[in-house]
């Protein structure tokens, strides 16, 4: 075990990773078994990182994410009775009959992709980071401060001690300290809604099948999950929120299963109520001298394209292939060469989803009349027309196969 706690850090090494959520635990698991030094540094407490409780996330992972999860040996670590197929999904607006209905071809692939519950995934990670020799975890101290020169980089740990390295990446979440501290300033956009989520069960099947219904006012969307049971999920303005966290379960069951047009049929609540205040960020930049900013701390996306840790996986897979390739060719795997094709990579996947789906959410949630028959509008114009639909269920699968069929 390398948990350390209570020790001096005098040693140098490769790579400092601040925060061990889910970005900050597959990068160190992408370096796992690599000729590399690698400490991790994290805030909270070993009992947090190591046991994470559920957060009420279903975590809907991509084909290219199964895909790297299974080549970082993580995949087989999650317990997959848990796993839940996404087999089709509809996307409604308001009381009107536009619909979007996207549905995976049973004879080539079996799901769009697949829902996981988000402390599965890091208890996964967890697990593979924190057995493998070449990586140090260290809880309960805050990174306080970053140091980086073209020579060398350091940390400032929250007791004063300060640790050494060639390269630091940050993944300490959408409000990154340090990547303000680095002086990387970021858009951010608060889009003033609280996400709620809780698990229900219900008297009807789903048949796998999510639901995202943008009712005027807020939205409701479903995930399936194994067996007759789903995670409702429910965006209100922030100054509702209170309100519907408060609300007595019946009640609040009783308006979920009519936002769905009682189609599931009478629901219950079978977890707690979890509530995320929603903000995107997109840092202007991804690198500063042998410093590279990754996950949440990069790319913090509004959650409605389930893209936020599919794209903080993707991210970093690239930095990671740059590190090794730069350390097989004994190169500096702090280079401005190594972070500059990290980056301009990191860019082209991102850009286009992260302000893309600002714009699908501004649309979407904009009530006033012109919004409301423009959406209309984009919805039956995607729903009837093969090519644009299969085009956007292959970005947000995923799937290089071509074999999702519009229905
Ligand atoms: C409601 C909701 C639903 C979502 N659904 C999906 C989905 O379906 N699919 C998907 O792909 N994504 C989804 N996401 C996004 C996904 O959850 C995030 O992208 C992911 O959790 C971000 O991981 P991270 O490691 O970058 O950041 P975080 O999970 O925020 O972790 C950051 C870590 O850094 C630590 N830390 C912070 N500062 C310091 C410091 N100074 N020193 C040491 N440690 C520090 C923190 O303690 C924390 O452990 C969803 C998000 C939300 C809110």
């Amino acid at each position: 075990m390398n948990n350390i706690k209570d020790k001096k850090f005098t040693d140098s090494y490769d790579v400092i990773v601040i925060g061990a959520g889910p970005a900050g635990l597959s990068f160190a698991c992408s370096l796992v078994s690599k000729n590399l030094r690698v400490l991790i540094v994290e805030k909270s407490s070993h009992k947090l990182i190591s046991d994470p409780k559920p957060d009420g996330r279903e975590t809907a992972l991509t084909h290219n994410s199964l895909k790297i999860l299974q080549k970082l040996g993580v995949w087989n670590l999650i317990d997959q009775t848990k796993v839940s197929p996404l087999r089709e999904a509809k996307v409604f607006d308001g009381d009107s009959e536009s619909l979007l209905n996207f549905k995976a071809n049973k004879t080539s692939i079996d799901a769009l992709g697949y829902l996981v519950p988000n402390n599965l995934i890091r208890l996964a990670l967890y697990q593979k980071a924190s057995s493998s020799n070449n990586i140090t975890i260290i809880n309960d101290l805050a990174v306080e401060s970053v140091n980086t020169s073209p020579l060398i980089a350091k940390i400032t740990l929250s007791n004063g001690e300060i640790i050494q390295s060639k390269l630091i990446v940050a993944a300490d979440s959408r409000f990154s300290e340090i990547r303000r501290k680095m002086g990387i300033s970021s858009t951010m956009k608060d889009f003033s809604k609280v996400m709620i989520i809780t698990r229900v069960s219900h008297e009807k099947s789903h048949n796998q099948t999510a639901l995202e219904c943008f009712n005027y006012g807020h939205t409701l969307a479903l995930l399936p999950l194994n067996g007759n049971i789903s995670s409702v999920v429910l965006t209100v303005p922030t100054d509702e929120a209170d309100e519907m966290l408060n609300m007595d379960e019946k009640k609040f069951c009783a308006q979920a299963s009519e936002g769905f047009n009682g189609s599931l049929g009478e629901m219950k609540q079978i977890g707690e109520r979890h509530s995320y205040p929603l903000v995107g960020v997109y840092a202007q930049k991804f690198r500063a001298t042998r410093f590279a900013l990754i996950g949440d701390a990069a790319v913090g996306m509004h959650p409605v394209t389930a893209h936020g840790f599919n794209l903080g996986l993707r991210g970093q897979d690239i930095l990671a292939l740059a590190i090794i390739k730069a350390s097989e060719n004994v190169n500096d795997i702090g280079s401005d060469a190594v972070l500059r094709e990290f980056e301009s990579k990191q860019i082209h996947l991102s850009r286009l989803m992260y302000f893309g789906t600002n714009g699908v959410v501004s649309l979407f949630t904009n009530d006033d009349v012109i919004a409301k028959k423009v959406r209309k509008l984009v919805l039956r114009f995607a729903d009837r027309f093969p090519p644009v639909k299969s085009l956007i269920t292959k970005h947000l699968t995923e799937s290089k196969k071509s074999n999702l069929i519009p229905f």
